[in-house]
């Protein structure tokens, strides 16, 4: 399908005020939460935790977080009933999605391990910060910095290309900790 320069134009303009409205409404992750809550119940008995990976991933995640970690696959990235969600992932095109310790990927994406290491970098990130954390601040950097300059992106996507180049990378979860604790 062509770009429609016109649809990409307003959805942003949604997206920056929805975020506007959205930090200020004290409802607002207190419901994004409990969607999360319904959604992860729906998926447990079926979603496949990331232990799978321990061995593309030794150098990389421990597995006691691998454990605990977890993806679906689903022919449509699962989003709350938010104009802030909907048009953050219809406008970034979105293959994958993180929602606490559970990401989703398009069917598309399954055999990709980059997909996969990209969203567990967020699940780390979402482990420390915690929901209202995680969300607030994730919105708040793409409003300021772009999607591929926020600096919870950029962390994940730096980390995949070490991972893509084969890199060792030290002490991973504590080097994607330190980067959120200087990222404002
Ligand atoms: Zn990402």
């Amino acid at each position: 399908m062509p770009p429609d320069n016109n649809a990409s134009v307003s959805s942003i303009a949604v997206l920056l005020q929805s975020i506007e409205e959205s930090s200020s409404d004290p409802s607002f992750v207190k419901d994004i939460s409990q969607w999360i809550d319904a959604l992860i119940e729906e998926n447990k008995s079926t979603r496949t935790p990331c232990i799978s990976f321990a061995s593309p991933f030794a150098n990389y995640f421990d597995e006691s977080f691998l454990n605990i970690s977890y993806f679906v696959i689903v022919d449509k990235l699962p989003s709350p009933e938010h104009p802030l969600f909907e048009e953050f992932i219809k406008k970034n095109n979105l293959g994958g999605i993180t929602y606490r310790d559970t990401y989703f990927l398009l069917d598309e994406n399954k055999d990709d391990l980059q997909y996969h290491f990209h969203e567990l970098v967020h699940v780390l990130q979402w482990n420390i910060l915690g929901d209202e954390s995680f969300i607030l601040k994730y919105f708040q950097e793409i409003k300021k910095h772009g999607y591929e300059n926020s600096p919870i992106e950029k962390v994940a996507l730096e980390l995949v290309n070490l991972f893509a180049q084969k890199e060792e990378v030290n002490n991973l979860a504590y080097y994607v900790e330190s980067r959120l604790r200087l990222s404002t």
